[in-house]
């Protein structure tokens, strides 16, 4: 009689109650296999399952859905913001984004107990996919008590939407020594203002350039850099590669965002180019699409901003900085990809495993135990992209007419969002948390940060 072994195994996975079948990528290659899920989870990949209900995807590939680190969806919004968390969250549905990071310069900006409270309440029963708030860092911010509650803090540098009051130099350390305690990621938006021109009078896109040069966000990541070794830190929106060698010679997490990657600054006094930190000159924009390529840059975002048209359309210097992008950044890299431009893996691996990693999520990757959170896609299937056929509310994109492969499926936790490309269900979205966070650090006093006079590594 054959010994029976089943007592000694890992215990029996559940059976799938679908089956997915479909390619995915697999040690650099596509292979068609059958992905099982019961409940929340996927519980099998295997060339063949059986049972459950199947699903044929056919030459389809299933990718893991990604993960946006920074969206703007203005909820609370200002007097005449037309985003929410409703759009908001439809557009990275559509756009194979399962979970967003929003960020804290909303109207009122997160910054206490009470605007996170109000914050969660516009989110919940009106998200499509997960979220992830985040607080502001202010002077005046109760680290502690938020640190208990948001998924991670923004600091922000320099001036921006929302006009909140930029902490000093001075008071930097103590913050980053604060956020250190919560474990929580800290996003830093890096740019100098000691380093800006004469914003007031930049009237196109070249000049903004010139007056927010990539001077000041080398300067701000030479005061910033290295930070307490035990904060996990992110930079927001590189855009040279000088700043990409930075953060990856401190070993320190960072992201670039599409319109930096794809978009150089013309010499055009259309508001809707304007973005902070500002597009830059081809040859920069060359560099750090190669250094995206290269998989030397490790996550990409949107920083979606979803300025109305109206705001947009004012005379440059006044026209609001922000691009909307939730929506098209997945399928402008998927595009590429088909391209030959850019490698799936080095794109998956900046879009979904990693930030999926950088924030604890059980998902970014098509394997047993993760979440059943993926999208399918035909690579056969680019086309041109056209705000009119987007979902946001502020109408435009600064992507018009550029190639985009979208999702045909989009299952979020095993509950489908997207089925041949259309929006179904009702929104199931959560309100998440980093998960699996380190055990608390030592807290050391940060010292040796660069002070006002240390050289320049720019
Ligand atoms: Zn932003």
């Amino acid at each position: 009689m054959p010994v029976r072994r089943e007592r000694s195994r890992a215990p029996v996975a559940p059976a799938p109650e679908e089956v997915y079948s479909g390619r995915i990528l697999r040690n650099g290659r596509l292979t068609t296999v059958d992905v099982g899920i019961a409940g929340e989870r996927i519980v099998a990949v295997k060339a063949h399952l059986t049972g459950g209900k199947r699903h044929d995807l056919g030459e389809q590939v299933l990718l893991p859905s990604a993960l946006d680190l920074h969206v703007h969806f203005r909820d609370p919004g200002p007097p005449g913001a037309e985003e929410s968390f409703d759009t908001g969250t439809l557009q990275a549905v559509y756009g194979g984004v399962g979970a967003v990071v929003d960020m804290p310069n909303t109207a009122p900006p997160v910054d206490s107990l009470d605007h996170l409270e109000e914050k969660e309440g516009r989110a919940r029963g009106r998200a499509h996919c997960d979220v992830l708030l985040y607080a502001a860092l202010l002077s005046r911010t109760p680290v502690e008590a938020l640190g208990r509650r948001a998924a991670g803090f923004k600091l922000y540098l320099s001036p921006t939407t929302g006009e909140l009051p930029i902490p000093s130099w001075e008071e930097v350390p103590a913050l980053l020594d604060r956020v250190a305690a919560t474990r929580l990621p800290l996003h830093v938006h890096a740019e100098d203002p000691g380093a800006f021109g004469d914003l007031a009078s930049a009237g196109d896109a070249r000049a903004w350039d010139a007056a927010r040069p990539a001077l000041s966000e080398a300067k701000a990541l030479s005061r910033l850099l290295p930070g307490p070794p035990s904060l996990k830190l992110h930079l927001a929106h590189l855009t040279t590669r000088k700043a990409i060698e930075l953060a990856r010679a401190h070993g320190v997490s960072a992201e670039v965002t599409p319109h930096h990657l794809l978009l150089a600054s013309p010499a055009s006094t259309d508001g809707r180019w304007k973005v902070n930190p500002p597009l830059r000159k081809e040859e920069e924009r060359a560099a750090l699409f190669g250094e995206f390529a290269q998989g030397r840059v490790p996550m990409l975002a949107s920083d979606h901003a979803p300025h109305p048209l109206t705001d947009k359309e004012r005379p440059f210097p006044l026209a609001p900085a922000g691009m909307p992008g939730v929506e098209t950044s997945f399928p402008l890299l998927l595009a590429r990809v088909r391209n030959q431009e850019l490698p799936l893996t080095t794109v998956l691996q900046a879009i979904s495993e990693r930030p999926a990693r950088f924030l604890g999520l059980p998902r970014g990757a098509i394997a047993p135990g993760q979440e059943a959170s993926f999208v399918a896609v035909d690579f056969r299937a680019v086309r041109r992209i056209r705000a009119a056929e987007l979902h946001a509310p502020c109408g435009w994109t600064p992507f018009e007419g550029f190639p985009g492969i979208f999702p045909v499926l989009h299952l979020l936790r095993g509950e489908t969002l997207l089925s041949g490309g259309e929006h179904v269900g009702s929104p199931g979205g959560r309100i998440l948390r980093p998960g699996d966070l380190p055990p608390p650090p030592s807290v050391r006093p940060l010292t040796g940060l660069p002070t006002e006079g240390s050289p320049d590594r720019a």
